[in-house]
């Protein structure tokens, strides 16, 4: 099966735009969003409707940010630039929209004999920064491969022999073959608002026939999110950080 790996499209239209125009959605079985649809952009009515329109094909975890505008979470360890988007955020969705993210499932998930998650398999709202944070995940749970998002930074950790490394998944594209005797934690990076200084939106490509795993940069209209974002009245860093990629 093919799979379009999505994740944390925090609300960026434009982003994700710019990602189905550089795929071809029909050449997928499967359509898979690790969470956080919205949160930070100024389009989240727009991103949470190109998600449902993936109907059938869609698999998908809830987010820390989309649990809070569903209001199933406070937010507490928020910061107030995070909160506040969510609270503009949840004024601009309709009933329907917010019951759509309140019912998102938690992960993990399995789909096509893998797992997905939204911060790690063991705690959707864990940060997997480190190799010691990846290695609690490989041993509480018996995956071969689960794909995670929520840090915003493209990457793989691999475990072989009880040795697990990190490795970034960096430049416009690339290709790893997964070995099948070595396990995966793999991150596709942020479409919406990529955090390892490569402003440009980040998407996977994985077939599971062949255990192959593509990575791809695309550029899309920074600008225009930014306007959304300045428009709404949201904190500007939110429109500085696109251009930055942290
Ligand atoms: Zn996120």
């Amino acid at each position: 099966m093919r799979h379009l790996i999505l994740s944390d499209i925090h609300g960026n239209w434009d982003a994700m735009d710019s990602v189905l125009h550089d795929v071809l959605c029909e050449t997928f079985d499967s359509i898979v969003v690790l969470g956080d649809l919205v949160g930070y952009g100024a389009a989240p009515v727009q991103v949470i409707d190109g998600v449902r329109r993936f109907g059938d094909k869609l698999s998908i975890v809830r987010g820390n940010h989309d649990k809070v505008v569903a209001g199933i979470d406070e937010g507490l360890g928020f910061n107030p630039m995070a909160l506040r988007s969510a609270q503009w955020t949840r004024e601009q969705l309709e009933v329907a929209d917010r019951a759509y993210l309140a019912e998102l499932p938690p992960g993990p998930r399995e789909v096509d004999g893998f797992l997905i998650c939204h911060g790690s398999p063991i705690d959707e709202d864990q940060y997997m920064l480190s190799e010691r944070i990846a290695a609690e995940s490989f041993e509480a749970l018996a995956f071969k491969i689960c794909f995670f998002g929520h840090t915003h930074l493209p990457g793989v950790f691999s475990s072989a022999r009880g040795v697990v490394e990190h490795q970034p998944l960096l430049g416009e594209e690339g290709r790893l073959s997964l070995l099948p005797e070595v396990r995966y934690l793999v991150n596709p990076g942020s479409v919406g608002q990529p955090r390892d200084r490569d402003p440009r939106a980040a998407y996977m490509i994985y077939d599971s026939d062949e255990r192959l795993l593509s990575w791809f940069r695309t550029e899309y209209p920074i600008e225009r999110a930014q306007s959304r974002i300045l428009e709404a009245g949201l904190p500007p860093m939110l429109a500085e950080r696109l251009a930055r990629g942290v």
